[in-house]
């Protein structure tokens, strides 16, 4: 794989550590490790950094001057698009569907809304369920209209030329991992618009890597996560020009963390952020990474990894905690002594 024939802009500081969780392997009773994709860099980091160093690329390269992409209200794929877009000179607009209904002020302006304003990208919001791609589209077709150059991302960046971030990732992940002689047996992560997925897996197969994946859902339900992933893939692999290498087995979804529904906090999900919190020192997000890590927590328990070194891909989205304050119940932490 020859990534650097693609269009590419460096965003992420690279490669992210690849480090042992000792504390939490001991009280799960598995050999876990951690790769740290939520120090990308790019105001705070997260996955999207990755993809949007390809995609950046590809919109310079077509001479954009304006990048548009949707999310949900607290979408991390929206905070790194506007940091990318502000450190390249572009102008960035967000269109946001309210997917939660939370109507409160943590929610609708704080956490990644506070820091879209800040790296100066316009938002608009638009009720649940709306045809927010089409949308998108309207949007984009107003602004070239008035002469703008507009290059559109879809939902997560989760296009081939996104993804090739993530076929990226497999190969510093792989290659970290022989350089300190570290066998790794399996990779869990939080999975979603699927781009992420769709690239390590794709990464992994063309490398011949023998690492399985497991991507823990976070909003769709398992035949069309796996058919999502899976699809992606198979275009991904037909960009890098090795067609054919991922095989419908490869992709593995467990849906059964999502709780009820997309960006709705889970009990598994909150005692995932303090366990990851008081026994690493590191912060998770309750719309993703927490069910990633309630996944993988639930299934060490399970003794589904038994015998397993275990790499959790940590995809980000801390940022989005301020957002979601109400969620936690901490005044126990206020003591006097
Ligand atoms: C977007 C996101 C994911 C999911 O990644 P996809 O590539 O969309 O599947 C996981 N974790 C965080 C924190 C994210 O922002």
């Amino acid at each position: 794989m020859h990534l650097s024939r693609f269009p590419r802009v460096r965003l992420a500081h690279l490669p992210t550590p690849l480090e042992p969780m000792e504390r939490l392997s001991g009280v799960l009773g598995v050999d876990l490790w951690i790769k740290r994709d939520d120090c990308t860099g790019l105001s705070t980091g997260g996955n999207k950094t990755r993809k949007l160093e390809f995609l950046m690329g590809e919109a310079l390269a077509q001479g954009a001057d304006m990048v548009m992409t949707q999310g949900a209200t607290q979408t991390n794929h929206g905070r790194q698009t506007a940091a990318a877009a502000a450190r390249l000179g572009l102008k960035c607009h967000l269109l946001l569907e309210d997917r939660t209904g939370y109507n409160n002020a943590s929610y609708n302006h704080n956490g990644n809304v506070l820091l879209d304003h800040l790296h100066g990208a316009t938002t608009e919001k638009f009720p649940g369920g709306h045809d927010m791609a089409a949308e998108m589209e309207r949007a984009a077709e107003r602004k070239r209209a008035g002469g703008h150059n507009v290059y559109v991302i879809p939902g997560g960046g989760s296009t081939p030329t996104g993804a090739l971030g993530y076929v990226n990732g497999a190969m510093e992940l792989v290659s970290q991992a022989n350089d300190a002689g570290i066998r790794i047996d399996r990779v869990v992560h939080a999975t979603g618009s699927s781009g992420t997925q769709a690239g390590l897996v794709t990464g992994l197969c063309a490398m011949n890597a023998g690492i399985p994946v497991l991507g823990i859902g976070t909003r769709a339900p398992q035949p069309k996560q796996e058919q999502m992933v899976y699809d992606l893939a198979c275009r991904t692999a037909g960009h890098l020009g090795c067609a054919g290498v991922v095989r419908r087995e490869d992709i593995v979804a467990d849906t059964g963390y999502v709780g009820d529904g997309y960006g709705l906090p889970t009990d598994s999900g909150t005692e995932a952020i303090r366990m990851f919190a008081e026994l690493e020192g590191i912060l998770l997000d309750p719309c993703y990474s927490a069910k990633g890590a309630a996944g993988l927590i639930d299934l060490a328990r399970k003794g589904a990894f038994a015998g397993e070194r275990v790499v959790f891909l940590h995809t980000g989205g801390a940022a989005a905690l301020g957002g979601y304050d109400f969620a936690f119940d901490h005044t126990d932490r206020w003591v006097s002594l």
